[in-house]
């Protein structure tokens, strides 16, 4: 029988050339999935590129991995490549400007661990059970019989530090244990990595979570628990929008809360973040806005007022929850 990573692995090895694509805004995994391939594919003699769409910027807690310098901007990206390969994305939309190439590519390989993922490539090698889109990558390269390296260990390792809460969330498997225990037997920076994702903050980012959980709201009937950041509040702390990506991770403690929710006032709209912690799907919330995710982390981007989308979160939490 061939699997599905059998012909992701074929496609691969039959392209001349391979486009390499992560989700816009990228987070540890769609980033470190995507930079580790690109790094096999430099090693194994596979001519690549990798891009991701505009806005073209990196969040600076992800500025130490291997690789940021080999990627294309998303304009000399190939307009119909040979084969498209993307990286933790669950619809053809999450490519933002890539989308068009994605269309137009004679074959699109789609790697990706989201329950939500529409399987919109020629290749789908989607496995919800993943617990990051890196686990995929390296089960490819063993298929492909490629060895990894010391540059590939470290994106591997930052998709599944970043994607498993640093190895937390119910997504800790066997199998990420010993893919750590693999790739830390490569020299890994552990503790630096670990600083530079979780640890390190400019002092105008805290001075700003101080301002957002100071006005974060508990709906104690609800269990649920919210806070936003507007443009207005980016401006006046000088921090950018990328920098407040671990902010979730701060209102999700609420220990009254099953679900949380952070807002903010983007270029494209309000992005929402949603956690829950064992009963709520957010992940059907999500993608009943038009978003996507897990069931325990999951978001989307709103086009109504912050105000209006967080009336709007409330009620589908107080639906799913019977509250
Ligand atoms: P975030 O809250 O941005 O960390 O995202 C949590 C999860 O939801 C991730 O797995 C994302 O891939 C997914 N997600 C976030 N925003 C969107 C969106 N606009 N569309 C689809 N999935 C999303
Ligand atoms: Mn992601
Ligand atoms: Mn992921």
């Amino acid at each position: 029988m061939t699997t599905d990573l059998d012909q992701a692995a074929a496609a691969i090895e039959a392209a001349a050339s391979v486009a390499l694509a992560c989700h816009v805004s990228p987070d540890g995994d769609a980033l470190g999935s995507m930079l580790a391939l690109h790094h096999l594919c430099r090693a194994h003699g596979k001519p690549s590129i990798a891009s991701f769409s505009e806005p073209f910027l990196v969040a600076p807690h992800y500025a130490y991995l291997p690789g940021l310098d080999l990627m294309t901007k998303p304009l000399d990206f190939p307009e119909a490549p040979e084969l498209m390969i993307t990286f933790d994305c669950g619809s053809a939309q999450r490519l933002g400007d890539l989308a068009v190439a994605a269309g137009r590519a004679a074959q699109l390989l789609v790697i990706d661990h989201h329950a939500s993922n529409q399987h919109f490539g020629s290749i789908n090698l989607v496995d919800p059970d993943a617990a990051a889109t890196a686990v995929l990558v390296r089960r490819l390269a063993g298929r492909l019989g490629w060895s990894l390296n010391r540059d590939t260990a470290i994106c591997l390792y930052t998709g599944l530090v970043t994607d498993t809460g640093r190895f937390q969330y119910a997504n800790t498997s066997t199998e990420v244990f010993a893919l750590a225990e693999e790739l830390a037997g490569f020299d890994l920076p552990i503790a630096e990595v670990s600083r530079h994702l979780f640890e390190e903050h400019r002092f105008a980012y805290l001075q700003l979570v101080a301002a957002c959980l100071g006005r974060a709201e508990l709906d104690r009937g609800l269990r649920f628990v919210a806070t936003w950041v507007t443009e207005a509040d980016l401006t006046h702390h000088d921090v950018t929008l990328d920098e407040t990506e671990g902010l979730i991770d701060l209102v999700r403690r609420t220990a009254e809360a099953e679900v949380s929710c952070v807002l903010k006032e983007a270029p494209d709209g309000v992005r929402v973040s949603l956690r829950a912690i064992s009963e709520v799907d957010v992940g059907a919330i999500a993608t009943s806005f038009g978003g996507g995710g897990h069931r325990f982390a999951a978001g989307f981007t709103s086009t109504s007022s912050i105000a209006d989308t967080l009336a709007a979160i409330r009620q589908a939490v107080r639906q799913a929850t019977g509250a």
